[in-house]
């Protein structure tokens, strides 16, 4: 996977975010963010990462945004460099882990006012299964966000707080 170290400016996707209605697969709503995107977890086999335990708060609050959020997730296949490779046809967790070590898309965190972390899905198979330990500001920042929360009273399965008035919704009949 391309890596980009933690903290640094999004630059995966140039253009909007893509919001997936996880519950039919079949809803996106794209928009312009409004907020900078930092880069979180991004890992590569030819560069450090930090490692240790993290809050089981936290393991279980990123749980829960990776269940309810897709972000641009037709935007390519993320592999894990630090595990064997899979077969594509199968998502399941190698031997003693417990998340698969492929993945789609990605999800968004709140941070500070006008700036959202930008996470691959596979950080949790990193968190979980590699022991990789984010930089404190993004657990801090997943602690205080409720991903099963929802601000947007037209667009209830965003779980995401900003979403701007000329997001735009296309639907798959
Ligand atoms: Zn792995």
């Amino acid at each position: 996977m391309t890596f980009y170290e933690d903290m640094s400016p999004y630059s995966y996707w140039k253009r909007g975010d893509i919001f997936t209605d996880k519950t039919t697969g079949l809803r996106f709503l794209t928009f312009e963010p409004a907020y900078e995107r930092l880069n979180i977890g991004w890992l590569s086999d030819d560069q450090p990462w930090a490692s240790g335990p993290v809050p089981p708060a936290f393991v279980e609050s990123l749980t829960a945004a990776l269940d309810v959020q897709a972000v641009n997730e037709l935007m390519g296949l993320h592999e894990c460099e630090f595990c064997p490779p899979l077969d594509m046809s199968s998502y399941e967790p190698l031997p003693g882990h417990q998340r698969s070590s492929v993945g789609t898309g990605e999800i968004r965190i709140p941070f500070k006012p006008g700036s959202a972390f930008a996470a691959p899905t596979l950080i949790g198979h990193y968190v979980i299964d590699h022991g990789y330990r984010p930089p404190a500001p993004f657990i801090d920042a997943v602690l205080a966000f409720d991903p099963r929360g929802t601000s947007s009273a037209r667009y209830p399965w965003v779980h995401f707080p900003w979403i701007p008035e000329d997001a735009v919704l296309d639907e798959v009949e």
